[in-house]
């Protein structure tokens, strides 16, 4: 069963002589329960490619499935609240609001997608992530490795199908990284599915997928062992 499809995307800007494609009719299943990095040089679709799959930009051609929905056919509206319950995002910059405490800020999904957060809830997923004894703390007080990792709380107190990351691990050192890395991959060994753009090597060998674009394409792909090869 796939959790994603793309189905010949194409993402072009501007007109005629002038006009760039990011994206050069992109075809793509990727399976729940699976890892997907997406490597490649500056320029050659990657965060096109993620915020297409993502539903945060609209492709020029082509059709991109969630499930069942076909993204491109949706309302701006319907979009919206389609990535606040069925998507997560991490971010390189952690992108946590500085005044709000880590309980807080991984409540704030449920707020947007119209749900009461339930404390207990909040407490379980910052626990998922090793930081049920931080939920108090701001992210002045916490270190980059935990403030992503609240990050990571939050992208998935929603449930989401799918979780998105746009180099995630670029704002960290490399022990604090492979920490965050070790934590995506036990939850896409629990079913979680996981498609992350990074420019990294080390993280791109959790991913059990690894593609490359160049030029709006998939120019190459590499399924590896993944988790044991990097324990
Ligand atoms: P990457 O993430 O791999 O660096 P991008 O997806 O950002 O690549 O960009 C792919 C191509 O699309 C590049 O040539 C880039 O200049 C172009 N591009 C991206 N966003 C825009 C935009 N908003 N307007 C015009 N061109 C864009
Ligand atoms: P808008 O104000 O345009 O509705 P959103 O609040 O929907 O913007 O945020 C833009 C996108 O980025 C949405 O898809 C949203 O789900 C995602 N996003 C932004 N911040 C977060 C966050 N902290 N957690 C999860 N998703 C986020």
């Amino acid at each position: 069963q796939a959790a994603v499809r793309l189905r010949s995307v194409t993402r072009s800007y501007g007109k005629d002589a002038s006009a760039v494609t990011a994206l050069d009719r992109v075809s793509l299943d990727i399976p729940q329960g699976t890892f997907t990095a997406v490597m490649g040089p500056s320029g050659s679709g990657k965060s096109t490619l993620l915020q297409c799959t993502a539903g945060l930009d609209r492709p020029t051609g082509g059709q991109v499935f969630l499930g069942d929905t076909d993204l491109t056919r949706l309302s701006e509206t319907k979009l919206t609240l389609l990535r606040r319950k069925r998507i997560g995002f991490v971010f390189q910059a952690f992108n946590l609001l500085p005044s709000l405490t880590a309980e807080q800020n991984v409540a704030l999904p449920l707020r947007l997608a119209g749900r009461r957060p339930k404390r207990a809830q909040v407490l379980e997923v910052l626990e998922r992530v090793g930081l049920r004894e931080r939920a108090g703390h701001r992210p002045s007080e916490m270190s980059g490795g935990q403030q992503q990792r609240v990050a990571l709380a939050r992208a998935l107190v929603t449930r989401p199908e799918v979780l998105f990351g746009d180099e995630p691990t670029g704002a960290l050192d490399s022990t604090t990284s492979r920490e965050v890395l070790s934590m995506l991959r036990s939850m896409v060994d629990g079913g979680q599915t996981v498609i992350m753009v990074t420019h990294d090597p080390v993280a791109a060998s959790y991913a059990d997928r690894v593609l490359f674009l160049a030029d709006g394409r998939v120019q190459d792909e590499l399924y590896s062992p993944a988790a044991e090869q990097v324990a």
